[in-house]
């Protein structure tokens, strides 16, 4: 193993030496976080250091879902948590969209406006009423512009083939993404922006001085003046708050030739969402099913889990069609018990961004914003 001293004066002055940030996790936090510091302070040298040989936390396995805000969900808050503070998360991940799209195309990450419908099946207790829909319509107008976002929409079982489902709800702004082309057009603009990102070294500790950071790698030492820590799900050893890593597990199906089915959808209250990828169907979900045993760091699929999500596509999603589970995988989200991320200086030249919850696409950039703005 070469270390870190023993590299040459070219690799350590290119790559190590004066470094003014050094962010910790190449995820959508991470890289954007990079992007907005090189835009705010040209000249500063930026590091991103990554200890998997891709980004390996929630990125790159999330489903791709554009999501800010859908009418299940935003009705079971409004019910335990202030008015406020739910329409400022609405807020904040509708905006976070329109900062994600101010640094990476949409065609370059195949973005779809495809709608989103939140699905009620016949056995659930449909609590939206239109008055709801109403109420919600009127503040997503103030914060969007858009007049009419929700409407009800009972047709989704003929239209797309689905069984057991009483009716739906739709949001006309939400949309999907291809979730690789995200990071590798994060990655590009990050190297546009001369930042430097090495794969394959893991942050172990850090002991902070008035004037610097020392971070220990298995390679040696890496000296920064700043540094920002973006491991989102892996965060706790980092700092003594309220997160906690949180496993979720997809799957994606062969390609189906006749697949009806178009758009992103979210089944019982969020706990499953899926989408068309093509003619594919990805779903995921189901943590619920064993909260305290996906609480974990360890990537990993659970029989319970991927049981569940077949007898989903057999029995609601995809009853008249024959598919195949052409592959599953899981990753590790940060959650903690409030929805809001944790955006802060831990001290004088350190920064944390963590916690996305399930909705690190729509606010990840925005975090990297916020965090470039604190130095
Ligand atoms: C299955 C799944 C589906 C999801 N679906 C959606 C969706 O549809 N829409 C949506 O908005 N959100 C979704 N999410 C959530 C979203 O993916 C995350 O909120 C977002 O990716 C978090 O980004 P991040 O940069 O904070 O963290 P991450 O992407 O987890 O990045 C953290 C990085 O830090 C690295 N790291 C950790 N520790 C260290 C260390 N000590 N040294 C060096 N590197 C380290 C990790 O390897 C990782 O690459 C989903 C998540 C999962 C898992």
């Amino acid at each position: 193993m070469l270390r870190i001293d023993n590299l040459s004066f070219w690799e350590k002055s290119a790559y190590l030496k004066n470094l003014d940030f050094l962010i910790i996790g190449s995820g959508i936090v991470g890289l954007s976080t990079a992007i907005f510091l090189k835009k705010r302070f040209k000249n500063s040298r930026v590091l991103v250091i990554e200890r998997g040989y891709l980004p390996t936390g929630a990125s790159t396995k999330n489903a791709g879902f554009t999501c800010f805000g859908s009418p299940t969900e935003l009705y079971d808050d409004l019910k335990t948590i202030k008015d406020s503070v739910v329409w400022d998360t609405f807020s904040n991940r509708y905006n976070g969209l329109n900062t994600l799209f101010e640094l990476v195309s949409q065609d370059n990450i195949e973005y779809q406006n495809c709608k989103s419908w939140d699905i009620i099946a016949s056995n659930e207790k449909n609590e939206i009423t239109i008055d709801f829909i109403d109420y919600i319509n009127k503040k997503a107008f103030e914060i969007t512009g858009h007049k009419n976002i929700y409407c009800e929409d009972s047709s989704i079982s003929n239209r797309f083939g689905f069984q057991g489902i009483e009716t739906s709800y739709c949001n006309t702004l939400e949309g999907s993404i291809h979730t690789g082309k995200l990071i590798q057009q994060l990655y590009k603009q990050a190297i546009n922006h001369d930042v430097n990102v090495i794969f394959g070294i893991e942050a172990l500790k850090m002991t902070s001085n008035e004037n610097e950071n020392i971070i220990e790698t298995p390679f040696g030492e890496i000296k920064t003046i700043n540094t920002i820590i973006a491991t989102n799900g892996f965060a706790k050893n980092w700092i003594k708050e309220d997160i906690l890593p949180a496993r979720a597990q997809v799957l994606i199906t062969n390609e189906i030739p006749d697949l009806k089915i178009r758009g992103t959808f979210h089944f019982d209250k969020g706990y499953y969402y899926f989408r068309n990828v093509g003619n594919r169907v990805l779903l995921g979900g189901g943590r619920n099913l064993d909260v305290l045993g996906e609480t974990t760091e360890e990537f990993g699929l659970s029989n319970q889990i991927q049981l569940q999500l077949k007898n989903l596509l057999e029995n609601v999603i995809l009853p008249s069609n024959s598919f195949k589970i052409e592959d599953s995988w899981s990753g590790i989200m940060g959650v903690g018990k409030t929805k809001s991320p944790i955006i802060k200086k831990i001290n004088n030249n350190t920064a944390i961004g963590v916690r996305m919850g399930g909705m690190g696409v729509a606010i990840g950039s925005q975090v990297g914003k916020k965090l470039a703005d604190l130095f």
